[in-house]
């Protein structure tokens, strides 16, 4: 092959290989969305929350909490002793708490480190201590309760301390009250993945199946009682609530949910 050819042959060998990697011949494609830039925060760690945080227990009081002196508070941490709701009411957001059922092991199945939090006041996400402690599956701690199991059980043992990392979706209503897209929840125990995205049914109460009735967009965070001392700290709460969805002052989009169902925080006596 004569010096001109084989220069030839290397030129083209070239073009086909480096210069589409390069973008000569695809240029990149760009969505053309003009995005706002994310807001820059700072990451808590295993203790303090992020910067952009609501906190709603630092180990020191519960005054962001209606009931909250019913509780006790001892050495950074709240021990459960009613049922308690924000005073603050909240729609889609993003929570962690930390608790750990009783170190004496007392009862089983539901009556073992039974709590809950629950999401607007109607939405269990099950807290109960389920090392080695049988119950229905729906039931058991990780639950959404009685519509979703945990996928896995990622309980630690009693008297230890454990996380969970919630991100919650609320369901929206119509004008007319019909359901136009139902809640979600996504939810970390300990780090482990017990709930993904998984849809909520309605309100989770004990007697009933679920159902839903419409309920502004947004509402307390409760912790339930249920008649044992689980602890609790660290708890924060992230507002996710899309700015243009966010009602006025004194605007509800639909009425109360006292008005309407009565599935609020105060009906948590019935709930597991
Ligand atoms: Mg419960």
């Amino acid at each position: 092959m004569t010096t001109w050819r084989r220069s030839w042959l290397m030129c083209a060998c070239f073009s086909l290989v480096c210069m589409p990697a390069l973008g000569w011949f695809y240029p990149e494609w760009k969505s053309g969305i003009e995005w706002p830039m994310p807001p820059i925060i700072q990451p808590g760690d295993a203790t303090t929350a992020p910067s952009d945080a609501i906190v709603l227990f630092d180990g020191t009081n519960l005054d962001a909490w209606e009931g909250g002196e019913k509780w006790t508070i001892e050495n950074g941490y709240a021990i459960d002793r009613g049922n308690i709701k924000t005073k603050e009411k909240f729609g889609d957001c993003q929570i962690h708490l930390e608790f750990a059922s009783p170190e004496e092991v007392k009862g089983k199945g539901q009556g073992r480190g039974n709590s809950g939090l629950y999401l607007m006041g109607r939405y269990e996400l099950q807290i109960l201590d389920s090392y080695d402690n049988e119950t229905y599956y729906d039931g058991q701690c990780g639950a959404i309760y009685k519509q979703h199991p945990p996928l896995v059980n990622a309980c630690r043992g009693p008297g230890e301390w454990q996380t969970y990392d919630v991100i919650f979706t609320g369901p929206r209503f119509n004008e007319d009250g019909s359901l136009k897209s139902p809640g979600h929840i996504t939810a970390l125990h300990n780090g482990v993945l017990i709930q993904n995205h998984s849809e909520l049914l309605g309100s989770t109460k004990w007697d009933e199946p679920p159902k839903y009735n419409a309920h502004p967009e947004r509402d307390s965070i409760s912790i339930q009682f249920h008649g044992n001392p689980v602890k609790f700290r660290n708890i924060w709460i992230r507002d996710l609530m899309p700015a243009e969805e966010m009602p006025g002052e004194n605007e509800g989009p639909l009425d109360s949910p006292a008005a309407t169902d009565g599935e609020s925080s105060t009906s948590q006596s019935d709930a597991k």
